[in-house]
């Protein structure tokens, strides 16, 4: 057989199994898993000693994300942003549409997509986010309309930060309208007015420095919203999924809902993983690197957070991808230094896109890392569950798919579905087999080699993969040009 790319002795990774093969790419497409027997290729790849992973959906990413007021903005573009996220494996993000001050929710989705369309490097879809407002304006109809027009699945509603935060009546025609649509509701779990309230303590008390964030942020807040959204949702019978869940609070009551049956699903992060309040307490201003809400709290959430990803408590890790520079660049708005000495005013968001979600994590000089079962089960197959990422091939119930041209494709494609209506019920995943892979079309095809056939042992699977060795963005995590990884480190 004669491909474009050969990649010799790793370890394949799917969805079902884990074993050794040869992988054979032809087209953008694996085409074959089984041993290399007489293939042909212009290229090889030596994955001896590796594992050899489907590229990873990041259902939680904020590129050219501005802030409420439009005074801020992301450092992160669908550039920069997705090419962080292709260097750590991931060859999917789900990032948000907002409108602007003054800007309709529809106008913000097409401004969005248009962005993505021109910027990304990878695939993308886009989360909807209802306004505090949708119960008094015509929020609900342009919510409607982008979800059935345009085939989007999942609506979040922010329980945290004034201007955003969304009340609880909000909260329950959301539920209901989301319910109706099969759309999957998702909510940010802080109770918007505990934070403001321990804010002002702090504020009045002077505990201003750039590590009191944390304490401006309680657990008390994640766990009561928690319980807030997913009692409405019981109420309303829709499934709810947290995002950026922090806590062991947020853990044990996510816990005590899925014993009782209930169709809640949560997300964590890799800086809650692997990050505490122990390594920015004593920091300075370079405690606002550290800054995100949820905050990253002590250390000792950690350990809960991981077992909650080990037992299938929490079923996915999103990178929650938000970049703000600690200098300030003259071609962007505001960035953390605003808030040097005063917490309440430092743009909140840390970077991850890079740092692989689904890959290997170090913690304190000892390795924590997802082991290849739970690579698959959180970080394959539930994220693409929980909010339906990308069907096979994105022919139906999509959303939809840019292929860009920066990684040498075919060609953009765009694949527009209806959600059709699944209350209480979660589409199941195919997403990643199907999908083109980009990186091998980077290269020139031989037509001038021979072509010969395998043997039996080749089962053809198509799984993409992510080579973007030359790309550069404003994360500073490790390098990973492509999704192999070396098998010492699992
Ligand atoms: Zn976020």
């Amino acid at each position: 057989m004669t491909g474009s790319l050969i990649i010799r002795g790793g370890h394949v990774v799917t969805a079902a199994d884990t074993f050794r093969a040869d992988v054979l790419i032809a087209d953008g497409k694996i085409v074959a898993l089984g041993t290399d027997d007489g293939w042909t290729a212009d290229r090889v790849i030596d994955a001896e000693g590796h594992y050899i992973l489907p590229g990873g959906i990041d259902t939680h990413t904020h590129f050219e994300h501005h802030n409420l007021k439009g005074t801020t903005r992301t450092a992160d573009d669908f550039k920069t942003g997705s090419a962080a996220s292709a260097a750590g494996g991931t060859t999917t993000f789900v990032d948000f549409v907002r409108g602007l001050p003054g800007e309709s929710l529809i106008d913000a989705f097409h401004r969005r997509r248009q962005a993505a369309e021109q910027g990304s490097m990878i695939d993308f879809g886009f989360h909807l986010m209802v306004p505090a407002t949708a119960n008094s304006d015509d929020s609900f109809d342009q919510l409607r309309h982008l979800t059935e027009e345009f085939g989007a699945t999942s609506w979040k509603f922010f329980m945290a930060y004034t201007g955003l935060m969304v009340p609880d009546d909000v909260l329950i025609r959301g539920f209901t309208e989301a319910r109706a649509l099969g759309v999957l509701p998702m909510v940010h779990a802080e109770n918007g007015h505990m934070v403001n309230a321990a804010v002002e303590a702090l504020v009045e008390q002077g505990l201003t420095e750039e590590h009191h964030h944390m304490h401006g942020h309680p657990a008390a807040a994640e766990r009561e919203a928690i319980v807030r959204a997913a009692t409405i949702a019981e109420w309303v019978d829709t499934p709810l999924f947290i995002v950026h869940v922090s806590s062991a609070d947020g853990v044990n009551e996510i816990q005590a809902l899925q014993n009782r049956g209930r169709p809640v699903f949560g997300e964590t992060c890799p800086h809650y993983l692997v990050t505490g309040y122990e390594d920015y307490s004593h920091a300075d201003y370079e405690a606002a690197k550290y800054i995100c809400s949820p905050p990253i709290r002590e250390s000792r959430h950690q350990e809960p957070l991981w077992n909650a990803l080990a037992t299938g408590v929490l079923g996915s890790v999103g990178t929650d991808h938000a970049t703000y520079t600690m200098d300030q660049p003259e071609d962007l708005p505001p960035q953390k230094p605003q808030g040097r000495g005063y917490f309440p005013n430092v743009p909140p968001g840390v970077p991850g896109g890079r740092g692989t979600p689904h890959g290997s994590l170090r913690t304190g000089g000892r390795a924590r890392t997802f082991r290849p079962e739970p690579i698959r089960r959180h970080d394959v197959d539930q994220p693409g569950q929980n909010v339906r990422s990308l069907p096979p091939q994105g022919h139906h119930r999509a959303r939809f798919r840019c292929r860009r041209g920066h990684l040498g494709s075919a060609g953009r494609a765009h694949h527009l579905g209806r959600p059709t209506p699944v209350p209480g019920r979660i589409h199941p995943l195919r997403g990643h087999v199907g999908q083109r892979s980009s990186a091998p079309s980077l290269l020139a095809r031989r037509a001038d080699r021979p072509r010969r056939r395998t043997g039996g042992d080749v089962r053809a699977r198509s799984l993409p993969i992510a080579d973007v060795a030359e790309r550069t963005s404003t994360d500073s995590s490790p390098r990973q040009p492509i999704r192999i990884i070396p098998t010492h480190r699992l």
